[in-house]
């Protein structure tokens, strides 16, 4: 879902940092052999996690969703030396393009994979987070902030993708549909929370900025 004219698309990606030849290449393979490429990062989002990481200078992210890791390895472009990215996916299926690209970039020795349910890796991780980018499944949105929030090191950031659902959160709502019922409750759920500091910034399909007081 496009919210804004391809003209003003155009415009904000060539007035913005190229994508660099990896995520190019990424993207390609993610779209000749991967289902549902859909749910890749792109070249304008990438830039965005890309600066607001290097603006934290992170020592830990986590990253709740890996897909193909195009995310992950913008996320890690700010990642101070000797700093790691966790990164969980259920799809075990992944993880070979993943690595693939992970050890092609200059942060495969700092990126650990982990593969299953995020609900069940989240607590075995003892660390305190800089950032956590929350992409996975939308229904469990609730339940990944939960896990992590007693993890985030005051300052720290939590990022929570496609808040907008494709415009569905201010379209009338089908009773039927779970997703976008619960991230309308997420949504407001992040804006009440004292704990943190809330801006929806709509970058593509929507992408929370939670400041942790
Ligand atoms: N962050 C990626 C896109 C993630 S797409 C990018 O920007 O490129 C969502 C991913 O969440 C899918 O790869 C899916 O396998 C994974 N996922 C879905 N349910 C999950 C769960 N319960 N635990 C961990 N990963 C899950
Ligand atoms: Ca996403």
């Amino acid at each position: 879902m496009h919210f804004l004219s391809d003209a003003l698309e155009n415009y904000i990606n060539s007035s913005t940092e190229d994508e660099p030849k990896i995520l190019q290449e990424l993207t390609r393979e993610t779209h000749l052999k991967v289902v549902r490429p859909r749910m890749i990062t792109g070249h304008y989002q990438g830039r965005v996690l890309s600066l607001l990481s290097k603006l934290i200078r992170p020592v830990n992210i986590l990253e709740i969703g890996t897909y193909t890791g195009y995310s992950a390895l913008c996320l890690a472009e700010g990642l101070t030396m000797g700093g790691e990215l966790h990164t969980i996916d259920i799809n075990e299926e992944l993880s070979s393009i993943q690595r693939k690209y992970f050890d092609k970039s200059n942060f495969g020795h700092q990126i650990i994979q982990h593969c299953g349910d995020a609900l069940k890796i989240i607590p075995s991780l003892d660390m305190q987070f800089d950032i956590v980018f929350i992409d996975a499944e939308k229904k469990e949105y609730p339940k990944y902030y939960e896990a992590v929030i007693n993890k985030m090191r005051k300052g720290g950031v939590i990022l929570s993708d496609n808040v907008l659902w494709s415009g569905k959160v201010v379209a009338p709502l089908d009773p039927k549909d779970k997703a976008t019922k619960i991230l309308l409750e997420y949504n407001k759920m992040l804006k009440e929370d004292p704990r943190i500091e809330t801006v929806l910034l709509p970058v593509r399909d929507g992408l929370t900025v939670s400041l942790v007081r």
